[in-house]
Formats: C-alpha cells, structure tokens, sequence
C-alpha cells in the first residue's frame, strides 16, 4: 500500500499512519496499544457485543461559520470529545480521529464491564483448562475490580455439556461473546451453534439436532476468549504454562498451514494453529491436529534392521550401500519429505546411478478450506529441488513391471506403503529392498534394510506449500531413541558411496542447495521468514497440480488492514 493511501490519525497523543477504515483496535496495536476486547477477533465480522474495548472518540473542532480549525490556548487544534465513549471495534479510522483509551471514563467503563462479566462467573481458574491463556483472567488483572460486591445466587448452568466430538462446553464460562458461533457461521460455514433464552440464563448451545462436528471446531475452542470451550483430547492434560511452543507446518495437505505445537519435556501435548494471513489465517482443520500422536504410535519403527533381525546403524548402512553400489537401482522418495531430504535424495539418487526416481502422489478431495487435493506438504519442494521432473502419479505400474522383469533389482524408498501404490508385498522381497521412514507397513516389513527415520516434530526443515511459499518447521521434541535424522541416514550413505564428506544438517544441506538450486539461491535456511516467502518456480507454476496454482483458501483481512 502506498504512503498516499494512508491517513493519519491520532491515538493516546500519537499519531499513526493507518489506511482508511481500519478499525481502532487494529490501529492501536500499531503503536503498541493494547484495547482490550473479547468479541472482536480480526478474522470475524464487528459484533460489538462484549463493551470492552470503548474508547472516547473526538474531532478537530471547526469554525462553523468559517470552515476555520478552532485552536486552543497553545494554537493547536481543539478537540471536539463526544459525550460518551465508543466501541473501538466498530469505529472505522477517518482522517483526523483522535482516540483516547486510557481515561478516568474509559478506566470506569472496562471496570464495569468486568464487574458484569464475572457476577456469574464460576471463578474456577485452578482447575480451568484455559487459566494461562485467559483473557477474562487477564483483564481482570488488568481492568477489575479486585474484589465483589455481588452477594447474591450466581446462575447456574450446565457445565459438561458435549457440542460435538472434540469440543466440550462449560456454559458457566461462557462470556457470550459469541465468537465461536461467527466462526461457525462465516468460515466454517456450519451454522450450528447459537443462543436460547434471555439476561443471565443466556446459554450457548447448538441447534436443536445438530451438533459441533465440521472438520474445523477446534478453532471455536482457540478464539473462545475464555474457558468455555475445550478440546475433550486437551482437557485436563497439560497446565499451558508449561508448554513449549514450536513452529511447525500442517503436514496434512499441500496448504501447509502454520501450526504451534505445545510440548513439555519431551512430549507433544497440542497442535494449534500459528497466524499467517497469507495461508491459513489463524485457522487450521481438526484432522491435522492428532498428528502429533504419530511421534508415540506402537507402529513407530524404532529398530534398524538387516534381514529382518536388529542392527545397528553403521551395519545397515554399509549393507545399503552395498546394494546401492551396482545395483539396478531405483529410488521412491515422498511428498513428506523436506526440501533438504528431497534434495540429499536427488543427489543419493544421482551417485546409485537410479533408473527412476518416483514420488507417490497422494490425491483425495480437497474442501476449499485448508485441506487441499494434494496430501502431501511438499510435492512443490521435489519438482523445486528436481528430485522429480512431472507430477507423481498414484499407481507406481512402470516400477512394479521393472522390478517383475528384472530391470529394477534395488530400490530405495522413502516413507511411502508401496503396497498402496499398485507393487506386490511379494515382489517387493525379491529385491534388495531399503527403506526409510517412521512407521512400519507392508513395505517395511518387506526391506532387507530399515533405517529407522525421524517425524516431523523431531527435526528442522522446509516445506513449499500449493502457493510455492518456503516454509520452515522446527524439532519440538527429541528423536525417538533408535531413529536417525532423514538427513544424516541420507548423507551418511551417499558418503559411503562417493567417497567424500556430505553435509548432512539443514544449514550445511542450504548452502549446497543455495548453490545449485536456481528457485533457491541467495537463500539460507536461517533467512527463511517465519511466515515463509514465495520462490520463483518458473514453469513449474504452470503445472497441471490436483488443487491448481491458487490459494483456495481466502484470507480475511480485518477491515483496511
Ligand atoms: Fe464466546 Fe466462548 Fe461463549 Fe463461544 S463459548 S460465545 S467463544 S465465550
């Protein structure tokens, strides 16, 4: 936006350069002014129902005879206040708006509110899944009263009242800032919830025969301002204060929603989602939530084996490389793979002298939302980095007829249940198969090589999502023990079969893809944004991708901002 389309106006005595129509709230937190609210959310329609962010308003006053400023004993423009304050929420930033958020009035007003939104309230923060994280705990700090004068029966209402499959209501909580109910109304589009009755019996509920089932609730639970809503796999696990918080990307689809995961000691407790206006707003879908629980499934492959019986790493890479070395070689890497891993495999695939390398593509309906066609978060990033030259397909029928007539006699794979891509569990033990991945399947049980590998909650790396954004992800737990960085099993065995030293951590792998890579040059893992950057992906834009070239999702941005 150019400097041209802003206007200035004046908060707190200091003037801010804003586009017209922003909303007070957003102007303030320009400047670093906080006006407390609890029904506004910048992705959701102005309800102004909670009062908490009033604020006086005024104007330059003028001569209205003249059309002259009217100017003050200091010869500055006098300010005309109105009477009353106003919701900032609702107000729309006009050239010359003087706003005013800290006053004696305004101090009165947020008090008030307070007093009101807790006469009912039940007060029970120790044992609140959201205590930490509160806003009505931590404008009461800010804003309250400190004491009550309310010594009367406080309502009563139902407090396990279950809205869906993964939401719980504690209707005592509820502030009625109806937030979750918008949600559900505008993004989701899922009108399930609302209001019955009147004043303090006021609860929230859905409509009758419906219930909070749609594939994005949990986000009702992230923007309820207070502890109402909660996540019945949530509940009562984790005090939040404790968490760890760690970016990451959804692994779910090609969108590559940003996430926060929430881990203490080891332990991944929650996956939430982390703001980025340009791909998933503050949203992300409940499926890719229990993601996480991947990290401790029983299917985790924690054993390197050769021949089926446990090894150890240095064996099995040997014995890999071995296979690898002469063999008639083919390579199946994965869409779930990192950029760096997908880059390393290229090269691996490369020094095997590789026949083929295959990717499996994993297409299901997309739902307009954050869950594309494509579920895999980093398809883009093996045409980027030339792992593969056209789109994968989902039936791997040429390898499979390559391995039946023997053309392809060793074969590296990567993460992928061959089995599910149209080869035989039978063919795949005639050959010398390797394979690397997390999880055991038919695939890996068929290898005469496992290498163990790490989730993507255990180690760094990159992304490039359906927009050909760069995106960054970062370990929030330990490795389990037993598995190896994808890039250390990778490096260590093209080192075995080169000769030479293979940079095996993502800042060393950067520097060689920086260097080779034309989309990524003058990059490094370390300048990566942490909301991404788009890279120039030339003609592969013009790729036939299942979910197309454009962001299905679309952004709200809050008004004028
Ligand atoms: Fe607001 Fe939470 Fe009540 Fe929904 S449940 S209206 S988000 S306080």
């Amino acid at each position: 936006m150019n400097d041209q389309d802003l206007i200035t106006i004046t908060i707190d005595d200091k003037e801010v350069r804003v586009p017209k129509g922003t909303n007070i709230i957003e102007a303030a937190a320009k400047i670093g002014v906080e006006i407390p609210h609890y029904c506004y959310h910048p992705k959701l329609s102005v309800v102004g129902n909670c009062r908490m962010c009033l604020v006086e308003m005024g104007m330059p006053m003028k001569d209205r005879a003249t059309g002259e400023a009217i100017l003050d004993d200091q010869g500055q423009p006098k300010i005309g206040w109105m009477p009353r304050p106003t919701i900032a929420c609702a107000t729309a930033a006009i050239p010359g708006i003087h706003i005013r958020t800290n006053t004696p009035l305004i101090q009165d007003c947020r008090n008030g509110v307070m007093e009101f939104l807790l006469i009912n309230h039940p007060l029970d923060c120790p044992i609140c899944d959201q205590a930490g994280e509160c806003r009505l705990q931590e404008f009461a700090m800010d804003y309250g009263r400190g004491f009550s004068r309310f010594i009367e029966q406080k309502v009563v209402k139902p407090k396990r009242t279950v809205l869906g499959p993964r939401v719980m209501l504690d209707d005592e909580r509820c502030i009625l800032c109806s937030r979750c109910v918008r949600f559900c109304q505008e993004v989701a589009k899922d009108d399930v919830l609302g209001f019955t009755d009147r004043g303090s019996f006021t609860t929230l509920t859905c409509h009758p025969g419906k219930e909070l089932a749609n594939n994005y609730s949990l986000n009702t639970v992230d923007i309820c301002p207070v502890g109402a809503l909660t996540s019945t796999d949530f509940r009562f696990k984790m005090r939040v204060w404790f968490l760890k918080e760690t970016r990451s990307i959804c692994t779910e689809s090609s969108v590559g929603a940003n996430t926060e995961i929430g881990s203490r000691e080891g332990k991944i407790y929650r996956i939430t989602p982390r703001r980025n206006d340009a791909v998933n707003d503050t949203w992300m879908a409940d499926s890719g939530r229990p993601l996480y629980k991947g990290v401790e499934a029983e299917s985790r492959l924690k054993n390197v084996t050769v021949d089926q019986l446990q090894s150890d790493f240095a064996t099995a890479v040997e014995k890999a490389a071995a296979f690898l070395n002469g063999g008639k070689v083919a390579v199946v890497g994965s869409g779930q793979s990192s950029v760096e891993e997908q880059f390393l495999l290229k090269a691996l695939a490369a020094a095997a002298k590789a026949k083929s390398v295959d990717l499996v593509a994993h297409i299901a309906e997309g739902d307009g939302l954050l869950i594309s066609a494509d579920r895999t978060p980093n398809t883009r990033g093996a045409l980027v980095t030339g792992l593969i030259k056209a789109l994968p397909k989902a039936e791997l029928g040429p390898l499979a007829q390559a391995i039946a007539d023997g053309s392809v006699d060793t074969l590296l794979v990567v993460g992928e249940d061959l089995t599910q891509a149209g080869i035989d569990a039978d063919l795949l033990k005639k050959i010398n198969l390797i394979y690397i991945g997390t999880h055991t399947h038919a695939t890996a049980e068929a290898a005469k090589v496992v290498l163990p590998s790490l989730t993507v909650f255990e180690k760094n790396g990159s992304f490039i999502n359906q927009q050909f954004r760069l995106q960054t992800f970062e370990a929030a737990v330990p490795g389990l023990a037993g598995a190896v960085d994808d890039l250390v099993i990778l490096g260590t065995l093209m080192g075995k079969l080169t000769d030479t030293e293979v940079p095996s951590t993502t800042t060393a792998v950067w520097t060689r893809m920086a260097e080779e890579v034309s989309a990524l040059a003058r990059l490094s893992y370390a300048r990566i944004p942490h909301d991404g950057t788009i890279i120039e992906a030339g003609p592969l834009a013009d790729l036939p991708f299942p979910e197309g070239n454009t962001l299905h999702f679309e952004a709200r941005q809050p008004v004028g901002v």
